[in-house]
């Protein structure tokens, strides 16, 4: 009952025409499968492009990031609004590197994902722990920190469109993976984190994404476990083979 979903992250990588050079040649590649929900998430300058590029497909553009408020003198922003207006229909919140370089922290993942609800985007809303966290035991508390402060105050009858990525951090652009068990069992965390914090339902319906250098070769491992509905994918989505190779692997 939860359509897979494969997102691509190309974090400050490409320009418009870049982008526009990958959609051309990723749409035929994936243009008969229907299993698999695809999202691209390109930088901000490319979102036009991109979003023109692949009108009247399947494949769906989302944003980066986003700021919580309607408009306002935020220099450098970019709001929901402007968002919905473009088109693009999914946003990334709470990347493990803009909390690490860029102050994000659960109780701004919280407000954007309260204002991205509200205008109809899809929040992608990560979370994950660091080496130093798995290693001393604490992944749990990590996840249960982020999912209850991440998703604090959100009205269960509006958020089924929610979805969560789990993406360890020592597994982000390090070519280090979780096994499929560690997956599995940070997933079947989350979704009974879910569950206390909004409801059973929302929580059995909520697609749960892992990243953290996913690849055509570990993808048919790790997207395809009973708590684990896709990926969250960056440096291999850059590649149009690579990516549509992950979409085909994920849903075999
Ligand atoms: C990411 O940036 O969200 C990510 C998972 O990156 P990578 O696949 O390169 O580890």
């Amino acid at each position: 009952m939860r359509k897979p979903l494969i997102a691509a992250n190309w974090k400050m990588y490409k320009t418009p025409a870049e982008s526009i050079a990958f959609i051309d040649d990723f749409l035929p590649l994936v243009a008969s499968q229907q299993k698999t929900e695809i999202v691209l998430c390109p930088a901000m300058v490319c979102l036009g492009a991109t979003i023109a590029a692949t009108k009247g497909t399947e494949v769906r553009i989302g944003a980066q990031t986003m700021d919580w408020h309607d408009n306002g003198a935020y220099t450098g922003e970019t709001s929901p609004i402007m968002l919905n207006a473009i088109g693009a229909t999914h946003v990334l919140i709470g990347h493990s590197e803009r909390r690490q370089y860029f102050n994000e922290t659960d109780e701004t993942v919280n407000l954007k994902l309260k204002s991205a609800l509200a205008h109809k985007l899809v929040p992608i809303v990560c979370v994950g722990e660091h080496k130093a966290e798995r290693e001393s035991g604490h992944t749990n508390d990590v996840l249960q920190q982020q999912i209850a402060v991440g998703l604090k105050g959100i009205d269960p009858a509006s958020a089924a469109p929610l979805v969560i990525a789990y993406e360890p951090v020592w597994a982000i652009g390090t070519g280090l993976t979780a096994t499929p068990q560690i997956a599995e069992d940070a997933h079947k965390f989350i979704r009974a984190q879910i569950a206390e914090v909004l409801s059973p339902a929302i929580a059995a319906g909520t697609r749960i994404l892992y990243g953290g250098s996913v690849k055509p070769d570990n993808a048919p491992s790790l997207c395809c476990l009973e708590n684990i509905d896709g990926a969250l994918v960056g440096g291999a989505s850059l590649d149009p083979t690579s990516f549509a190779q992950i979409v085909a692997n994920s849903s075999i």
